[in-house]
């Protein structure tokens, strides 16, 4: 079985044609940092109109680097030959951004009568996981998803079907790794690592000293100790007190270092303490987990790596991260959803339209 993943969400423009047993035989993908950057943030109508210049030949070249659509030098294609079907990111994301994708993969299939598979973007960045590892990543498992739209803990009973445990009350991991790297003054990383403002802050981090400036670990007093719920806000509102205090100097690279490694020490442990109440929330819950999988842009943080390893190391149960490079927005990931769901039955109409607010547990009752 051989699957097109498209993915058009949030700013990356992918493509990927993914195999039954996990083999990448083409992938393309097209950041949008540099159009972002200069607006400290992805503006909604921008990433549409990238999606849209970019996603005919992001789509294309994919195919063609896996030996299939492509042109035998006359310029004209052989059409979808060797592809079994077309999946796509139907949800959660921008809607200008979402309706590119959906648009292109619908016609596709419905041009060349392939099965859709529309796709839970937080649900292929979850089963990518089993991806190419045979039966090693069984259900069910508990996901700890942390990216730029989303911080949310949930148990994967299977394919399809998950019960929501956190998420966070306010801002994403991902956001605040963003802001505070604004306000650190940290350039966003514009070469095509997929890593954005996050990953520049973690090579700032790396060479600061995290005790140096006290930070609070969000909810950990009061009741709200208690909750596997997140929350980013206060964290994030920290730094920007400690700016406006001139407590720091975002201008001095030993500030920025410090400040970069005492937030990054203080999201990872939040982490690490809502992940380890949400494994307890699992097993009261009767559902005894075979491993703990982590994705989303910020599981390629290697302190927040480190925090979620400690996690399941206590739980006795392994961490499965996939490679940061799929741990980050990549179609590849979409594709393999689009696999996992086909080979569940789980196929959709060519009429389907976009889910701009998704949530996991919904899953069950849209397909
Ligand atoms: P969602 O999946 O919720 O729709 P998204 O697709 O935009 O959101 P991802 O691409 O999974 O999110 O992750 C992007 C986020 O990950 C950004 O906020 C980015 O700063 C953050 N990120 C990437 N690399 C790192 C890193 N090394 N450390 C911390 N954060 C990182
Ligand atoms: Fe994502």
């Amino acid at each position: 079985i051989v699957v097109l993943g498209i993915e058009t969400s949030c700013d990356d423009t992918a493509a990927a044609v993914v195999t039954g047993d996990g083999c990448v035989l083409g992938e393309t993908n097209r950041h949008q940092h540099a159009a972002h950057e200069a607006f400290g943030g992805i503006v909604p109508s921008l990433a549409a109109s990238h999606h849209m210049a970019s996603v005919g030949e992001v789509v294309r070249d994919a195919l063609r680097q896996a030996g299939v659509g492509g042109s035998g030098g006359s310029g004209r294609s052989d059409g979808l030959a060797g592809i079994d079907a077309v999946a796509v990111t139907r949800g959660p994301g921008m809607a200008a951004s979402l309706c590119v994708g959906l648009a292109a993969a619908k016609t596709l299939a419905a041009v060349h009568g392939l099965p859709l598979v529309g796709v839970h973007h937080m649900e292929a960045h979850a089963l990518v996981a089993r991806m190419g590892r045979g039966g090693a990543v069984a259900f069910p498992f508990l996901c700890v998803l942390v990216s730029g739209g989303h911080t949310l803990t949930a148990v994967a009973h299977g394919v399809n079907a998950y019960t929501a445990i956190g998420a966070t009350r306010d801002d994403s991991a991902g956001d605040a790794f963003d802001k505070v790297a604004r306000e650190l003054r940290i350039p966003w990383l514009t070469t095509q690592d997929g890593g954005g403002p996050g990953a520049a802050l973690e090579r700032m981090a790396a060479a600061g000293d995290a005790a140096r400036f006290a930070m609070p670990v969000p909810m950990d007093k009061s009741a709200s100790a208690a909750s596997p719920d997140f929350s980013f806000s206060g964290l994030k509102e920290h730094v920007r007190s400690l700016r406006r205090a001139n407590a720091f100097d975002p201008a001095i690279p030993r500030d920025q270092a410090d400040v970069a490694a005492a937030f990054q020490r203080a999201a990872a442990t939040h982490l690490r303490k809502k992940t380890a109440l949400a494994a307890r929330r699992a097993r009261d819950m009767g559902v005894a987990i075979t491993c703990i999988v982590a994705a989303g842009g910020v599981v390629s943080n290697h302190a927040v790596r480190a925090a979620l390893a400690a996690v399941a190391a206590a739980e006795g149960v392994p961490l499965e991260c996939p490679p940061p490079r799929l741990c980050a927005d990549n179609a590849v990931m979409v594709a393999w959803a689009g696999i996992e769901r086909l080979r569940c039955g789980l196929t959709d109409a060519y009429t389907i339209d976009f889910i701009q607010r998704w949530p996991l547990e919904a899953l069950k009752g849209t397909a």
